[in-house]
């Protein structure tokens, strides 16, 4: 038996018992050393999402290989490794590069033996191999933070940005923060916008060339800073407030990227005239492929990217109650559970 945490109801947190999960011929089984507690797991602990319960969260992790299947060949016991999605390699989504689309995409993200959930908020996890990505010696708090870190990897990718280009992030908690960095490795002038003053301050203190509080004119403000408007705009916080800001501010065939979900979901207005007149481009992201998984690894291995700063607070996962109402309460980056 292993200890997991499970979110039992809203506000409920329990460490259970649970059974060892049994490894098969494509798994290795992993001693988890870090796990970061996502917007989406905090959404179902505060009641804000829908989900079955218990669940036993868990997406954001890092840890060190115990054993694996007779038919792994890419990592060996002791390896230290971050966790991503699997693909199958062979269906029409996989050979276009979009494994995104894989129906075997969130295979290693669910929990089996009455649980439903990712199951990273626990001793061990069993991940496929084609999911885990060697991380050197880096921090595993830092490692666990490849997988919301490929999600902006994938974010910047997408939308095709390069040096030179400009952006806006709306939103400066984790996420927003996260697309900020990417994107100023990639070369862009980057501006943040955010209701709060000390998310704002620490979006400066990561890089931003500019940060604008919220406000009924940050449409003016915006297109005064960049000469009329942004080759992109990245939506991390989910409103449709924020959506429409989003899409006014950008410039001739600029980009919208949705980036944030929104519970409950307001849908907003596009007006297809205007969409045709500048040519403008709306893009969903969520989770990423397994070559974005890839580079965010590799940036965190080699040091090319501190998350350090992205870091809030560590937890032992048997104080995952206490840690849960610190990422609850604002304002507040990635909290971790060590267990
Ligand atoms: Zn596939």
């Amino acid at each position: 038996m292993m200890k997991a945490a499970a979110i039992s109801g809203v506000k409920q947190i329990q460490i259970v018992d649970v059974p060892m999960p049994v490894i098969g011929p494509r798994d290795v089984l992993l001693k988890i050393k870090s796990a970061g507690l996502c917007t989406w797991e905090q959404r179902i602990y505060t009641g804000q999402a829908k989900s079955d319960y218990p669940l036993v969260g868990g997406h954001e992790n890092a840890g060190e290989i115990a054993a694996i299947g007779e038919l792994v060949t890419n990592v060996k016991v002791g390896d230290r490794v971050t966790m991503g999605s699997s693909s199958c390699g062979t269906c029409r989504a996989c050979l276009r590069g979009q494994d995104k689309g894989c129906a075997e995409h969130f295979l290693n993200f669910s929990l089996k033996g009455g649980f439903y959930g990712p199951g990273g908020f626990a001793e061990y996890k069993i991940h496929r191999s084609d999911g885990v990505f060697p991380v050197g010696n880096a921090p595993w708090d830092q490692a666990a933070l490849a997988e919301p870190l490929s999600c902006a990897i994938h974010a910047a990718r997408l939308l095709d940005a390069r040096l030179g280009d400009t952006a806006v992030v709306f939103g400066a908690g984790t996420m927003g923060l996260l697309n900020l960095m990417v994107l100023k490795k990639s070369g862009l002038r980057v501006a943040v916008v955010d209701v709060n003053e000390a998310r704002l301050a620490k979006a400066t203190s990561l890089g931003a060339d500019l940060v604008l509080q919220a406000g009924p004119d940050i449409r003016d403000r915006v297109k005064a800073a960049f000469l009329g408007g942004v080759d992109f705009s990245i939506a991390a916080y989910g409103s449709e407030e924020v959506n429409q800001d989003a899409l006014d501010v950008l410039n001739t065939r600029g980009k919208i990227c949705l980036f944030a979900s929104a519970h409950p979901v307001t849908p907003f207005a596009i007006d297809p005239n205007l969409m045709h007149n500048r040519e403008t481009s709306a893009v969903g992201v969520v989770s990423a492929d397994r070559r974005d998984h890839a580079v965010a690894t590799d940036l965190i291995a080699t040091g090319q990217i501190d998350l350090s700063p992205i870091v809030d607070a560590t937890f032992p996962l048997i104080e995952a109650a206490a840690a849960f109402e610190r990422a609850t309460s604002s304002p507040s980056y990635r909290v971790m559970l060590h267990p």
